[in-house]
């Protein structure tokens, strides 16, 4: 194919959650612009990450309840699990999405190009494309990128025994063992998973405590929560290598000075992720990069005027809605708006069992800035809603300002975090103290009343837990 010339206001790099949302709100803002896009549209989160994983995480809390559903009356004989219906069903969600975003793109008059794009100057992007190369010259270039899974050494993924998380979610079976590396988000989410399935999982995490920088209290419920599940949590343990025996990986890991050898069919390794930041022109157009990542400021701007970053590429936290929102912004801020990244939390959630959901300032961190806290907590086992799901696992911990009562932070562990730390973020957002949680009327019944029960508990009137 020739070489064709274009000019557009703006080229997007990436279609994830970052990526086709800045495209679809520069579009709207009446820019024109090109999303590219080397792999599918929707990026990880969409193929390989967020909604596959909870689809499979979905299918497998069904399985489980419904194994588990004698003791509330419901008996199922010969239950089981068909791996290969589970795999095509999940794959009709992510079709249904992914289809989803090029259609809103499409619609709302943006471009989606196949294509691998590189800058050539600071507003040229170089795309590779049908075996041919295009140019575009565009005001605005947004690199959102995305990030990869980190490899360790001695454990290179094949993508037979050793997988990403994009293998896991792709099992044909489920594994007799499974071994996973790194008890972060991934590990937790799809050990549980797959441990729901009739897998035996063993958790190797190197530090002290699974989900690190979680408050302690909700870490320890999860890990109890697992053991039960029959999962193997192993801290401060630090995989070593791995050596194909009889059929099995047998992996061996440092636990506190002792070598420990765990067999495994499959061995997951969640040990983070990394920003994709190289292959795209940037350092040698003089974009600033810091241990891979690309910092930006308010305005997710790079050091190179013209030049954006988004998402993952762009720093932590590496969370879907951190990149839709920074879209946002940067297109916003492309149109000549006067907009930036003006956040007072970024909420966080981890679908384990129970789910975990935070947004603000834990206890410690609110007393690391200073801060005078007052805590109010209210279990699920005291919550109407939860006993009557079965699912009385959790609590809510409501962090105030002892002098204000403003809310600073809010943590949920237990089934239904997910979605009732949406009231927590808007709280903080607004500024909301803790009156303004205790007197709005929660509908009942429902776990949201939780938050409303545990800001009344902040201030000392809880209505259906005793008040200490
Ligand atoms: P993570 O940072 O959440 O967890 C990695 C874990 O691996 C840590 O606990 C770390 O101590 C441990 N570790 C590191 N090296 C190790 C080693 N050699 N041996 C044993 N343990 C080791 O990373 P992740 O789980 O891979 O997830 C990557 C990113 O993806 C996360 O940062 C998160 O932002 C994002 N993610 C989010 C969600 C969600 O929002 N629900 C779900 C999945 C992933």
């Amino acid at each position: 194919m020739a070489d064709q010339k274009m000019r557009v206001d703006a080229v997007v790099i990436g279609s994830g959650p970052g990526g086709y949302v800045a495209g679809i709100r520069l579009a709207q803002l009446g820019k024109k612009t090109i999303v590219v896009e080397k792999d599918k549209p929707g990026g990880i989160c969409l193929n390989v990450g967020c909604i596959p994983s909870k689809a499979l995480i979905n299918a497998a809390k069904t399985y489980d309840k419904l194994r588990h559903g004698a003791k509330i009356g419901i008996l199922a004989d010969n239950l089981r699990v068909d791996m290969g219906t589970m795999q095509s069903w999940k794959g009709e969600v992510v079709g249904k999405l992914t289809g989803g975003v090029k259609t809103l793109l499409k619609s709302n008059g943006a471009e989606f190009r196949v294509g691998t794009a590189r800058l050539t100057s600071p507003r040229t992007v170089e795309i590779a494309e049908n075996g041919g190369k295009s140019v575009v010259e565009a005001d605005a270039v947004v690199v959102a990128t995305g990030s990869r899974p980190i490899e360790i050494p001695g454990f290179k993924f094949d993508g037979q025994r050793i997988v990403d998380s994009t293998g896991a979610l792709d099992f044909k079976a489920v594994p007799e063992r499974l071994v996973v590396i790194g008890g972060g988000y991934i590990g937790i989410e799809i050990g549980t998973l797959y441990a729901k399935l009739g897998a035996k999982v063993t958790v190797l995490e190197a530090l002290p405590a699974i989900l690190p920088g979680n408050d302690p209290e909700i870490v320890a419920l999860v890990a109890r929560k697992l053991k039960a599940l029959g999962v193997d949590v192993l801290t401060g343990a630090k995989a070593k290598g791995w050596v194909e025996k009889g059929g099995r990986a047998a992996v061996t890991a440092d636990v506190g000075g002792k070598d420990v050898t765990v067999e495994a069919d499959k061995v997951l390794v969640a040990v983070g992720r990394r920003p994709n930041s190289e292959g795209l022109g940037l350092e040698e157009l003089g974009v600033r990069i810091e241990r891979g990542f690309v910092p930006v400021d308010r305005q997710l701007r790079t050091n190179v005027p013209g030049i954006y970053a988004i998402g993952d590429v762009a720093g932590q936290p590496m969370l879907a809605h951190k990149a839709s929102h920074e879209a946002e912004v940067v297109a916003e801020v492309i149109a000549g708006h006067p907009a930036e990244m003006d956040v007072r939390c970024i909420p966080a959630v981890i679908f384990s069992d129970p789910e975990v959901a935070t947004a603000g300032l834990t206890v410690e961190e609110a007393k690391q800035r200073g801060r005078d806290v007052k805590v109010g907590k209210f279990p699920f086992a005291a919550l109407g809603r939860a006993i009557a799901n079965a699912d009385t696992d959790g609590f809510v911990k409501v962090v105030i300002d002892a002098g204000t009562q403003e809310v600073l932070g809010i943590q949920v562990v237990g089934n239904g975090a997910s979605d009732i730390i949406a009231e927590a973020a808007l709280a903080i957002e607004m500024g909301a103290v803790a009156g303004d949680i205790s007197l709005t009327i929660h509908a009942h019944p429902t776990l949201p009343e939780a938050i409303m029960e545990a800001a009344k508990a902040a201030m000392g009137e809880a209505i259906h837990i005793l008040n200490r």
